[in-house]
């Protein structure tokens, strides 16, 4: 680990932070909303008032001085002034220093939210009303409607961004959980045949034989493991050059029945003809691709076949024409794959089940050459499988 790297217990941490803190401004915003939404009435009033307020003063501002006109004639104009300013919600009269009504509506709804002298008319007052309980109503509804809409959005953001956040310390944790796995299935990989070669080597230099027969036995055993270790290794040679994309393939016109004879061939051994039956067309066009490629697909295909099912359940492998396209599907009566793991098979050392995948040869890397090897030839590959009934993998290649 550099100097740079978090530990994991430091991103878990970081990851439960990251959920628990933008619950807090969430939460402060909900508390917000709450307490504003009580209060409305008063900043609905106060809105109005200061609107209102601002209303008055232009008007009392526009109306021309009428030194010669009549104290009801003048209290008129102001009323006139002010309705050129204001809509429907808003009532004005004007009222002498006795309280008498000069002009405008004498009997209007509720206190004044907005009063104020003039030099047109000394000694009176220009007092604006409210229409109705509904002015206030409707703006208690905008105020309710705007403040939801930022809430949500604020609310809303905090948590996409606590979600992105965590997202990524998430998949961090992953890589990382994914990276020890993958050094414990190399290891646990390696050391599995190492043992038993370790050990049949020491039981022969001790002598610890019966006879040619078995002496012979614990040869072919030596030889196996040795064959095992071989394929490991080029199974991570191969998976390590995909990787690092430095493997260019040799692409030519290959025929079908080229590179799944040669993968069925590398498998006979294992692959028992009774249970293996295999079903292409004579006419099948070709596919433009690696032949070593190709043959490594269906043998990892084949090799999964082999090593999730018990005999005597079949082995089918059938190969059709179909739009400028040959699909290749390799069908088992095996365990099975639950559809919840059908997209992680793919990625490279996952194992459904490490338990079960630990007893078999394998360490995870088969199908995500497989996918690799697949879309460099303009492919693709799906998988159908139930647990307990079988599993079918397609590949399907674009013809030459
Ligand atoms: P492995 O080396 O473990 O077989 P693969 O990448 O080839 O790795 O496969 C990944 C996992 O997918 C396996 O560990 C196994 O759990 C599951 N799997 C692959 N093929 C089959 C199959 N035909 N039947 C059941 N499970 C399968």
């Amino acid at each position: 680990m550099t100097a740079h790297e978090i530990r994991p217990k430091q991103l878990r941490a970081l990851l439960l932070l990251l959920v628990i803190v933008p619950l807090i401004p969430a939460a402060l915003m909900i508390r917000f909303m709450r307490e504003t939404l009580r209060s409305e009435q008063l900043t609905a009033m106060d809105r109005l008032q200061q609107l209102h307020a601002e209303t008055l003063r232009t008007a009392l501002r526009n109306v021309h001085p009428q030194e010669e006109a009549s104290e009801s004639t003048r209290a008129e104009a102001l009323i006139q002034s002010v309705e050129r300013l204001a809509d429907q919600s808003i009532t004005a009269r004007v009222i002498n220093s006795a309280g008498s009504v000069l002009a405008g509506k004498p009997d209007p709804w509720g206190q004044p939210i907005a009063q104020a002298s003039t030099q047109t008319l000394p000694g009176a007052t220009v007092q604006l009303h409210l229409a109705g309980q509904w002015v206030l109503d409707d703006v208690i509804a905008d105020q309710r409607r705007a403040l939801a809409q930022v809430g949500v959005l604020t609310i809303f953001s905090v948590l996409s961004i606590a979600a992105i956040a965590a997202w990524t310390v998430h998949r961090q944790i992953a890589i990382r959980d994914l990276k020890s796995t993958s050094v414990a299935t190399v290891a646990h990989e390696l050391r599995t045949p190492l043992a038993s070669i370790r050990m049949l080597v020491d039981t022969l230099r001790e002598g610890r034989y019966r006879s040619d027969t078995q002496l012979r036995e614990y040869l072919d055993l030596v030889a196996s493991e040795n064959e095992r270790l071989t394929r490991l290794s080029e199974t991570f040679l191969t998976y390590s050059r995909l990787d690092r994309k430095t493997d260019l393939f040799v692409k030519t016109s290959v025929h079908v029945n080229a590179f799944i004879d040669r993968a069925v061939a590398q498998l006979h051994p294992r692959l028992p003809s009774s249970n293996f039956t295999k079903d292409i067309p004579s006419s099948l066009p070709s596919v433009r691709g690696d032949l070593d490629a190709l043959t490594q697909v269906i043998t990892n295909l084949l090799d999964n076949a082999l090593k999730y099912s018990e005999p005597p359940a079949r082995i089918q492998l059938i190969a059709r024409a179909l739009n400028n396209k040959v699909s290749i599907s390799i069908a088992d009566e095996g365990i099975g794959i639950p559809e919840s793991e059908h997209e992680a098979i793919f990625e490279p050392f996952y194992q459904v089940d490490h338990k079960l995948s630990r007893r078999r040869e394998g360490c995870g890397l088969g199908l995500s050459i497989v996918k690799e090897i697949v879309a460099a030839h303009g492919g693709s590959i799906d998988v159908r499988s139930a647990p307990g009934k079988g599993t079918i993998f397609t590949v399907n290649l674009p013809t030459a």
